[in-house]
């Protein structure tokens, strides 16, 4: 069976929006990646760093989801990382409220043997340095999947173009696509990013949806319209978790199957932010997903006559 390995933070976050607040629960980009994958059945890996401070009930969430947990290093003397953020009243903008990288800080990953030959590559927000040297662990992966942020292209602009141009797709928000490429068309601005690597690129529109992109053609998949929204911590990463997710698990990399890919991403994600944190992700089951896919065909699916074949 194809593998997929996830990289990225294993991490506690405490999220404040206009509903509620939360106290440490459990986050991070691979956290979300993984939840969302396992949903397709598919051998996966986390590769990431906690503290001894990460409860065992939080390792076994993952692990009974089928997750590989052997390349997660525990510090037993180190601290989990831990992010907070807080919403604004629209949910579309948050402010980071604490970062603090504790034994992310200091994080090599090691790939472990069985999974160097794994056929796709989820590498979640990382230092591109990181992000990098798993690149280089890799035996001959047919999928690189880059998710990054503007904090790195503020500070590690280098070595981020240096991992840009060794991936297969790279999924960035419309506003980071922005800043990267100093366009304002979201158009140019990947076919910018294109000119640095990527075959494809995402574009990750929030409630507006994603945009995929490949050499001329574009398709386009919205976001479900949710009568609530109750945190939206994660639904990147989500999105992410079931697009690379999917792909694993049918192998097609195909641009056809990249747009099936992408609305399995956005369907997941609709589900992340229904609840805080990872909470409904962890009581999902295949049938929610297949009744929400059946949604998102319901959503865009219509027939046209052109008007000029109307008698
Ligand atoms: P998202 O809402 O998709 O941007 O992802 C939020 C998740 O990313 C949270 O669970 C955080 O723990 C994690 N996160 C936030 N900042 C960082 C960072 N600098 N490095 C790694 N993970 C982060």
């Amino acid at each position: 069976m194809s593998k997929l390995v996830i990289v990225g933070s294993v991490a506690f976050d405490a999220i404040e929006t206009p509903f509620g607040k939360t106290d440490k629960i459990l986050g991070g980009a691979a956290t979300y990646i993984g939840l969302a994958a396992s949903q397709f059945g598919v051998d996966s890996a986390i590769v990431s760093i906690v503290g001894g401070d990460f409860p065992t009930e939080y390792l076994d969430m993952l692990k009974i989801r089928g997750i590989d947990l052997s390349a997660l290093e525990v510090v037993k003397d180190g601290k989990t990382f831990f992010w907070s953020g807080k919403y604004h009243n629209d949910m579309n903008s948050r402010d980071t409220l604490t970062t603090e990288l504790n034994v992310l800080a200091d994080f090599e990953p090691v790939i472990p043997e069985h999974y160097r030959d794994a056929a796709v590559v989820m590498l979640g927000n990382l230092h591109p340095l990181v992000q990098l040297s798993v690149i280089e662990q890799m035996k001959a992966p047919k999928m690189i999947v880059l998710d990054t942020m503007n904090f790195w292209m503020n500070h590690t602009w280098d070595e981020l173009m240096q991992v840009i141009s060794k991936v297969n797709v790279m999924t960035i928000n419309d506003e980071e696509a922005r800043q990267l490429t100093k366009e304002y068309s979201l158009v140019v601005a990947a076919q910018k990013i294109m000119k640095m690597g990527p075959e494809f690129v995402v574009i990750k529109k929030g409630e507006h949806g994603a945009l995929l992109f490949h050499k001329e053609d574009i398709f386009f998949a919205p976001a479900l319209p949710l009568e609530e929204v109750f945190d939206p911590t994660g639904a990147g990463d989500t999105f992410a978790g079931g697009f690379t997710g999917y792909l694993t698990k049918t192998g097609d990399f195909s641009f056809e199957n990249m747009k099936s890919a992408i609305i399995n991403g956005s369907a997941l994600a609709s589900f992340c932010v229904e609840k805080f944190g990872a909470e409904k992700l962890l009581e999902l089951n295949r049938e929610a997903l297949q009744r929400r896919l059946q949604q998102f065909k319901n959503l865009t699916q219509f027939n046209i006559e052109l008007v000029s074949n109307m008698p």
